[in-house]
């Protein structure tokens, strides 16, 4: 069988080539080593952010995403959870540094909402020090963990061909090898997540890469239901778009300042709220060559502190935890193609769930496959 698109990586940013090469109409396989979706593509929030992504290549690109998920979503039968931000401050800086933002080109569409207004929308949030919210309307929220798979499942009713436990081992101009198979294909993405050092080690290795380990929590049903995904102002420091703000290096400052074991462990705050009324909670960022498996407790006792801070959860416990790894680098992700026929296509930052398919388009055009 000869294929137009061989994609390696069954992860989301694999899952969006081959969603937008069948749409295209090309005869596509996805190849992945593992029986089952189980990298950083279902282990992450769900959470499609566009306002706060770095400005340039990843808004376009989460922009483009989020449109392409609420197209496809109905038709996979993925349920969209729910939909926009608030992005809490919690002092009279953090409450400049988001009316600085909405008022510059990438706050499109963003207001800043008054105590008043938080409080009648989150009724259960915690009112001391808060100064106001970011409202983004741009975002959404599936279950990774349900997405995944049933997005491998629709695109193979497409007539996308998945060939699981199958682990590449070599890739040549028009040939993919597996450990037990070889597939012929004209165009090759290579799509592997942070697995850096197995499929062209010495191209990937330009962009030094990193490890990222995060704990995550989740936490049954609090007796009240979010409207919007909800962030901490801690996030205006992690997510680079924000850094537009001319007094953000101030807040950084002052964060940095008042709470300074947050700031060690890499901590922020997501909050989202799953189907069942249970709610998905992070994160740190520990960062390594190679991380470690393990999950010191003082970091989720930092993460729920922080949660319990800004929300009240006197009627949540913690019912699940996990941590995840994703690639990290100075730039949010990279394009390499070693030859016109073959791309690597990597996520080197917590952005793959917002960009895949931005990032999906931009590789099929560098190989020629979309116009
Ligand atoms: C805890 C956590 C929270 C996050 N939260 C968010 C969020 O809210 N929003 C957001 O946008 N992003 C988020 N991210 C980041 C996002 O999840 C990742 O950027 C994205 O999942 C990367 O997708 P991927 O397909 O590149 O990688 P992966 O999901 O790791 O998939 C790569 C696949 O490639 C396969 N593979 C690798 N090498 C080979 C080989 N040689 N042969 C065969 N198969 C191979 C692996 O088995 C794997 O299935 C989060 C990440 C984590 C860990």
């Amino acid at each position: 069988m000869q294929y137009d698109l061989a994609v390696i990586g069954a992860g989301v940013v694999g899952l969006a080539h081959a969603a937008l090469a069948v749409q295209a109409g090309l005869k596509v396989i996805v190849l992945d080593r593992d029986a089952r979706a189980n990298g950083a593509s279902v282990r992450n929030f769900g959470f499609v952010t566009v306002t706060g992504q770095g400005q340039g290549d990843t808004w376009r690109r989460a922009r483009f995403s989020r449109d392409v998920w609420a197209e496809i979503a109905p038709k996979a039968g993925i349920d969209v959870l729910h939909r926009g931000l608030l992005m809490l401050a919690h002092s009279p800086l953090a409450r400049q540094v988001i009316e600085e933002f909405s008022a510059d080109a990438m706050g499109d569409a963003c207001t800043v909402w008054e105590p008043d207004q938080i409080r009648a929308a989150l009724p259960y949030a915690i009112g001391s020090g808060l100064a106001g919210a970011l409202h983004s309307p741009h975002e959404l929220r599936v279950e990774s963990r349900t997405a995944i798979p049933k997005l491998a499942d629709w695109l193979a009713a497409q007539g996308v061909t998945f060939q699981r436990g199958a682990p590449v081992v070599g890739i040549e101009p028009g040939r993919v090898r597996t450990s037990s198979d070889t597939i012929t294909a004209s165009h090759i993405a290579v799509c592997p997540g942070h697995d850096f050092r197995t499929l062209f080690p010495d191209v990937i290795a330009r962009h030094a890469p990193q490890e990222c380990k995060l704990h995550m929590l989740r936490l049954s049903d609090p007796g009240w239901r979010l409207p919007h995904a909800v962030m901490s102002d801690l996030g205006l420091l992690r997510y680079r778009g924000y850094h537009v703000c001319p007094s953000q290096p101030a807040l950084a400052a002052q964060l940095a300042a008042e709470h300074p074991a947050l700031i060690v462990d890499g901590i922020h705050l997501i909050v989202v709220q799953s189907a069942d009324g249970s709610l998905v909670v992070g994160d740190s960022h520990h960062y390594g060559a190679t991380v470690d498996d393990f999950a010191p407790e003082s970091v989720d006792r930092n993460i729920l502190d922080l949660a319990r801070a800004t929300l009240n959860l006197s009627k949540s416990e913690v019912i699940e935890r996990w941590i995840g790894v994703y690639g990290s680098a100075e730039r949010d992700a990279f394009i390499e193609t070693p030859d016109p026929r073959i791309a690597i296509t990597c996520v080197t930052s917590g952005t793959g769930a917002s960009t895949a398919f931005g990032l999906a388009q931009d590789t099929l055009q560098a190989l020629g496959l979309l116009p």
